[in-house]
């Protein structure tokens, strides 16, 4: 269980597939699909076409043991825009909570429908957030009731990707009111269920070319098979948590969710960021004021220094997180949190500079700075936002004060004779010292064997 940077040769042809689609079919629409807030599915299509969009592919780089496929994927996706990057991604995070809480065989029955085919394609949302709710999962309201064979789902949803427009909704509902937001479900309503309804089209400051909604949920009546994870599996947990109630961890399938997402959003931002970063350096080397480019101008070049410093610490927060989730080492310290505060705070710092480099340039819709600024300040919002990050962090490490950093709390890789032997060892010590006091004694031949066991690695 090494982490390791080094990319393998599919990441390494991944990235560079990516790159090539953001650049050929995602940025030149860019702009039009905002102006238009308009739903890309020529750019869906493609995407498809291309292998971008379908359940497999997903499930593939989730499997990735580096946990560095899904990160190096979607910065590249979301340096495009990050409007249409959430329109190709959105099926995904409702696959990811299908995938922490379906049965074998409703996986099976979902996924495909989350994605369709090329030709056909469909859409899939995760509708948790409510218009009382979305940090505070207490304030949930939607409720799912049993009546006989079927559940009947009433609520109210705010903010959901592809909500009201997607083929499969992944709702999660209260099903145990004295658990309250503890007793909750996941259920999977399909679009045009009868009391589905789609109340309004958000209207967004950024992000525009995903499709963002209000939703409602008068009555709606699912099948029994549609509670994810089936009701044996549901009253075996609801039981667990009436029995731990009032000892701590919520440990609701959601909040699960949200988690293992948290990296994948990371990344998300950090391609805006890089985006930006990018595109105002090339500017200031090429804009003249005062008879000098103005990246001359420390003012100028010392903020995009930073920035770029900014990018690679979160971009490896994000790549340890995403590492942790694909070897299932839990977030004890908040690392998911870490990676998301840091790669949306640094978004939002970058696209604002990027303007500023830009001048009065930087403010109109000539440039795409203004756009990403503009797209960038979701992701201090979404998917938890940077106080709840923050919150997040803060309470793990109060409950992880006694344990060591994760380095030393990992479990070591190679073995008993890497703890013998390996660099560091009291063993090598030893070695090196007696090599160096016999220099004059020991043959040359021998001497350079042991400094090259010994020496840096070149
Ligand atoms: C464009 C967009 C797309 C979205 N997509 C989805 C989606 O697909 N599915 C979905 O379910 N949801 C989605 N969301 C909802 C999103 O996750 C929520 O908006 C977000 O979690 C914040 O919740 P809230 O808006 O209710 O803010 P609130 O929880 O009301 O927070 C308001 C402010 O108070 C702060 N605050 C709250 N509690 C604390 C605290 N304890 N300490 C310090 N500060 C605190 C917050 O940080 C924030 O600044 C989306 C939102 C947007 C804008």
């Amino acid at each position: 269980m090494t982490f390791d940077l080094t990319p393998t040769a599919a990441q390494h042809d991944l990235a560079k597939r990516a790159h090539e689609f953001a650049s050929e079919c995602i940025r030149p629409v860019a702009g039009h699909y905002d102006r238009a807030q308009e739903f890309p599915w020529p750019v869906l299509e493609e995407a498809a076409r291309r292998g971008f969009y379908s359940p497999l592919f997903y499930r593939d780089l989730i499997g990735d043991p580096t946990g560095l496929s899904l990160p190096m994927f979607m910065e590249e996706l979301f340096w495009g825009c990050a409007g249409i990057g959430l329109a190709i991604v959105m099926p995904a995070l409702a696959l990811a909570a299908i995938g922490r809480a379906a049965t074998p065989a409703q996986m099976l029955r979902w996924a495909p429908e989350c994605f369709g085919s090329p030709g056909d394609l469909k859409l899939a949302a995760l509708a948790i957030s409510e218009p009382e709710g979305g940090s505070d999962v207490r304030n949930l309201r939607t409720r799912a009731v049993r009546d006989g064979d079927d559940w009947i789902i009433d609520g109210h949803k705010m903010w959901i990707g592809n909500g009201g427009i997607a083929d499969v909704h992944v709702v999660n509902a209260v099903v145990d009111e004295d658990l309250g937001h503890r007793g909750q479900a996941l259920f999977v309503v399909p679009g045009g269920s009868p009391g589905l309804e789609l109340v309004r089209k958000l209207d967004k400051l950024g992000c525009r070319a995903s499709h963002t909604a209000e939703l409602k949920f008068n009555a709606v009546r699912v099948p029994m098979e549609n509670l994810l994870g089936g009701v044996e599996r549901l009253e075996e947990s609801l039981a667990r948590k009436r029995e731990a109630r009032g000892n701590g961890r919520p440990g609701s399938v959601t909040l699960g969710t949200f988690e293992q997402t948290r990296p994948m959003v990371a990344a998300q931002a950090l391609g805006i960021a890089r985006a930006a970063v990018e595109y105002m350096s090339g500017y200031a080397s090429r804009r003249e004021a005062f008879g000098a480019p103005i990246i001359d101008n420390q003012a100028i070049a010392f903020p995009i220094a930073d920035l770029a410093t900014s990018i690679d610490a979160a971009r490896l927060l994000t790549w340890r997180a995403s590492w942790m989730a694909a070897n299932g080492v839990r977030f004890e310290r908040g690392e998911g949190s870490m990676a998301k505060l840091a790669a949306s705070e640094v978004a939002v710092r970058a696209t604002e500079q990027a303007i500023q480099t830009l001048g009065g340039w930087g403010y109109i819709t000539d440039h795409p700075v203004e756009k990403w600024y503009r797209d960038a300040k979701l992701y201090t919002i979404f998917e938890g936002t940077s106080e709840i990050q923050r919150v997040v962090i803060s309470h793990a490490l109060g409950a992880a004060l006694d344990r060591p950093p994760l380095h030393v709390d990992l479990e070591p890789s190679g073995g008993s004779l890497s703890k013998l032997f390996g660099r560091g060892t009291v063993f090598r010590g030893r070695v090196a010292d007696a090599a160096l006091n016999a220099r004059d004694r020991v043959p040359v031949p021998v001497l350079n064997f042991a400094s090259r066991v010994l020496r840096p690695p070149r």
